[in-house]
C-alpha cells in the first residue's frame, strides 16, 4: 500500500469501522463535520498515514460549502494543532474505543462516537444491514451491542466483512475465541487497529 492521500481517502472506506464510516459519511453528505467529529475522525486519518499537508487538502476539499477563508480560520489551525504544530505542540494520537465509548456522548446532530454504543438499535442494525451483513448476522452482532459489548459487536463484524471478502468462508483460524463467522481475529480495541486488520486481512 502506498502513502495515504487526501485523494485515496475515499478509495480506503471499506476498511474503516462503523464510527468511521458514519463520520465519513455524514462528512460527506452535510460537508462539515463539528468539533469532535472532526477530532475523532481527524486523528484517525492521521493513524492511518495522512500527513498535515495532505489533511488540510482533504478537510478543505471536504468542507466544501466555506470559504477558503473561513476554513483557514476556523479549521486549520485546528487540523495543525492535531498534528503538534500549534499551541502546546502536542502530537496527539487517535482515539482508542474505549475513550470514543466512555467519553464526550454525541448529542442530537453529532455523528462522532460508537455507533455500538451510542446509535439507538434501529438505527445501528440498518448500518450493519447496509454493510452487507445478513438478517441472521445483524441480530447477531446487534445483539452484542444491546448487552453492553460493543468491542466484542466491532470485532465480529469486522470478522464477518473479512469472511464476505474472503468469499463465503473458508475456515482460517487465527488467535482468540471461536467465532461464527469462521474467521477469528483479535479483539478491536482502537479503530486503526480494525484498520490494519481489515486492510491486512485479519493476519
Ligand atoms: Fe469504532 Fe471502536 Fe466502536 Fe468499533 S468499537 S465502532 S472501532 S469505537
Amino acid at each position: 500500500a502506498g502513502a495515504v492521500t487526501a485523494d485515496s481517502v475515499d478509495s480506503l472506506t471499506a476498511h474503516f469501522p462503523l464510527c468511521m464510516r458514519q463520520l465519513h459519511g455524514k462528512l460527506k453528505e452535510e460537508s462539515h463535520l463539528k468539533h469532535f467529529g472532526r477530532m475523532q475522525f481527524g486523528l484517525f486519518l492521521k493513524g492511518i498515514g495522512l500527513s498535515l499537508p495532505e489533511a488540510l487538502l482533504y478537510w478543505r476539499k471536504a468542507f466544501s460549502r466555506m470559504t477558503d477563508d473561513q476554513f483557514q480560520k476556523g479549521y486549520a489551525y485546528n487540523i495543525r494543532h492535531n498534528y503538534g504544530m500549534e499551541g502546546k505542540r502536542t502530537d496527539y494520537t487517535p482515539y482508542s474505543c474505549g475513550k470514543i465509548i466512555t467519553t464526550n456522548a454525541p448529542s442530537s446532530g453529532d455523528h462522532h462516537g460508537c455507533p455500538f454504543r451510542h446509535s439507538g438499535q434501529d438505527k445501528l442494525r440498518a448500518m450493519l444491514f447496509h454493510g452487507g451483513l445478513k438478517d441472521s448476522e445483524v441480530r447477531d452482532v446487534a445483539d452484542y451491542a444491546q448487552k453492553g459489548h460493543y468491542q466484542i459487536a466491532c470485532t465480529k463484524y469486522l470478522e464477518l466483512q473479512i469472511q464476505k471478502r474472503r468469499g463465503g468462508g473458508k475456515p482460517s483460524v487465527l488467535a482468540g475465541s471461536q467465532a461464527n463467522s469462521g474467521v477469528v481475529i483479535e479483539s478491536i480495541t482502537h479503530p486503526n487497529q480494525y484498520f490494519d486488520l481489515s486492510l491486512g486481512d485479519g493476519q
